[in-house]
């Protein structure tokens, strides 16, 4: 076996499948399905051997009539282009609103007076609605049991409606 090749391979593959929208997605469907993680590994694992054996079959029927040395120039003008796809979608757009939200987020993880308050929780909520993996672990911190909750109309000096405020802020900017 051609250890080398495996290896190169294998390190090109996992760091551009690392963070990529496909791992985003496992991560919000194990995320909204905490009770069925093995079913979303083997269903999203299978879709990666997948599309893996559509890529290897594809280059190997190319190769049967393109030269590979224009089958490499090829390959880089590609990535190129999926490179500067990447970074000019609306997506990167929308990560870094939500990236922000998190930061923000993460602060009021020490507030203990609004985790038990019912106004933040409710809150939450709304932003849990938008079902982003980004924010799942944040929102999973900052989450408290029903029977912790109090006073609906939140605490003393409550931080519901900043984190709101934020929120309707972030969504904006995601147009
Ligand atoms: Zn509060």
């Amino acid at each position: 076996m051609d250890l080398k090749l495996f290896c190169l391979t294998f390190a090109a593959i996992f760091l551009a499948e690392l963070g990529d929208k496909t791992q985003l997605a496992t991560l919000s469907f194990a995320g909204r399905n905490p009770h069925a993680l093995l079913l979303v590994f083997v269903a999203s694992a299978l879709a990666l051997v997948a599309t893996s054996a559509i890529g290897v079959l594809a280059g190997g029927f190319i190769a049967r009539y393109v030269d590979p040395k224009y089958m490499r120039i090829g390959a880089g003008v590609l990535f190129l282009l999926i490179g500067l796809a990447t970074l000019l979608l609306p997506d990167t757009k929308r990560e870094q609103a939500f990236g922000r939200l998190k930061t923000e987020l993460e602060r009021y993880v020490a507030v203990a007076q609004c985790r038990t308050c019912a106004k933040f929780q409710g809150t939450l909520g709304e932003i849990a609605g938008q079902r982003h993996p980004r924010l799942w672990w944040v929102l999973r911190k900052l989450h408290v049991a029903p029977d912790g909750r109090h006073d609906p109309l939140g605490c003393p000096d409550c931080s519901a409606d900043k984190v709101r405020a934020l929120f309707e802020e972030e969504r904006k900017e995601m147009g």
